[in-house]
């Protein structure tokens, strides 16, 4: 599997010389898997996602906040002419096209995403499905309006992306269970330790909560990834060097991880 980080930026985007080196696009991640393309939530990320696939992709959204939705409107595939694109979450079709028709129709958004003139065919997200060969499983996390902690597993190779999540005991242990052994959790770290208190119900974690899981689950490596939009460069770098480990990293946008 390759996993293409097109944007990793938690709740608005951000540009600017100061945020360079991690990136301004909202959440977006594509996952190749043989002939399968996967992108996980459709941030700003998604603009810069390929529009042409050997197969047609799937947009599989970990929740409906519209930070992982509002790259949709401007992604180039959607605009052409009966190219397929799924797009899958675990709230069911009906609450998809509910959260899509409110963002996206006047007076904020011209026309919807799913009269544009591609094919877009949203689905319900189930618990456990395959995209061809690629093994796709889902838990709820713990996030304010619901948030699916979602697995990917393609030829022995495992990923979890586990982002909108704040911690709490019950989910963290089915957190821990999901992601035992994998290969790579992609987990969010917004806000810093000494500020969680600040921000109790906000839906967040830090990165030492996604240390614990990393090592309760004995996982290969991670990602941090929904960085605060007040997080610049040398926040970022800071925070990093801090953890003072080669297998957790604060992703980049347009780093590329192959397991
Ligand atoms: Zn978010
Ligand atoms: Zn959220």
């Amino acid at each position: 599997m390759r996993v293409t980080v097109l944007g990793t930026r938690g709740s608005v985007p951000v540009s600017g010389k100061e945020f360079e080196e991690f990136g301004g696009a909202t959440s977006c991640y594509l996952v190749e898997a043989g002939a399968q393309s996967i992108i996980l939530d459709a941030g700003t990320g998604i603009i810069r996602a390929p529009r042409s696939f050997e197969t047609p992709p799937s947009i599989l959204l970990s929740h409906l906040h519209f930070d992982h939705l509002m790259g949709l409107g401007m992604y180039g595939r959607l605009s052409m002419p009966g190219a397929e694109t799924r797009l899958l979450a675990a709230q069911g079709k009906h609450t998809v096209l509910e959260a899509m028709r409110r963002l996206y129709s006047p007076p904020l958004w011209p026309v919807s995403p799913t009269e544009y003139a591609g094919n877009l065919v949203v689905e319900r997200l189930p618990s456990t499905s395959t995209i061809g060969d690629v093994l796709v499983e889902c838990v709820e996390g713990n996030h304010p309006g619901g948030c699916s902690v979602i697995k990917l597993t393609h030829r022995g190779k495992v990923l979890v992306y586990a982002t909108d999540y704040e911690f709490e005991p019950a989910s963290f242990e089915r957190l821990v269970a999901f992601a035992r052994g994998v290969d790579l959790i992609l987990f969010e770290a917004q806000y810093e330790d000494a500020e969680l208190h600040l921000y109790q119900g906000f839906g967040h974690s830090s990165a030492r909560i996604g240390l614990d899981l990393m090592k309760r689950a004995n996982a290969g490596r991670m990602l941090l990834v929904h960085h605060d939009p007040r997080s610049d460069d040398e926040t970022l770098r800071k925070r990093e060097r801090s953890l003072g480990r080669a297998d957790v990293r604060f992703a980049r946008e347009g780093e590329v991880v192959v397991l």
